[in-house]
């Protein structure tokens, strides 16, 4: 397979996450979203880094490192609150209220 087409599916596999995390954090029920979170921020970053590895073998030592703290930064910046918003942070600091109904968040 030539890097080309390698890339060429690269594309279009994060383009299909990206649609599916779309709706799975914009649509799905509050507790699917709430269980299925963790799995689904490290099923992607899983997806990109095998990618990232065959594409570029002398990435691998930087998907080691900024992987798990990017993929630990999501997860600690997003709230998904009882209304079914999902609710993002700055990066470093999650939510502290829903902006959808103004709840306070705690989880
Ligand atoms: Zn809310």
């Amino acid at each position: 397979m030539s890097e080309q087409e390698t890339f060429a599916i690269f594309v279009a596999v994060m383009g299909t996450l990206a649609i599916a995390q779309y709706f799975f954090f914009e649509r799905a029920p509050v507790n699917f979203k709430r269980q299925w979170r963790p799995w689904v921020i490290v099923g992607n970053a899983v997806v990109f880094s095998i990618f990232a590895v065959v594409m570029v073998p002398a990435a691998l030592w930087m998907v080691v490192l900024f992987v798990p703290i990017i993929c630990w930064l999501q997860f600690r910046s997003t709230r998904i609150c009882s209304c079914g918003a999902t609710l993002y942070g700055n990066g470093f600091s999650p939510p502290a209220f829903c902006q959808k109904c103004g709840a306070k968040l705690t989880n």
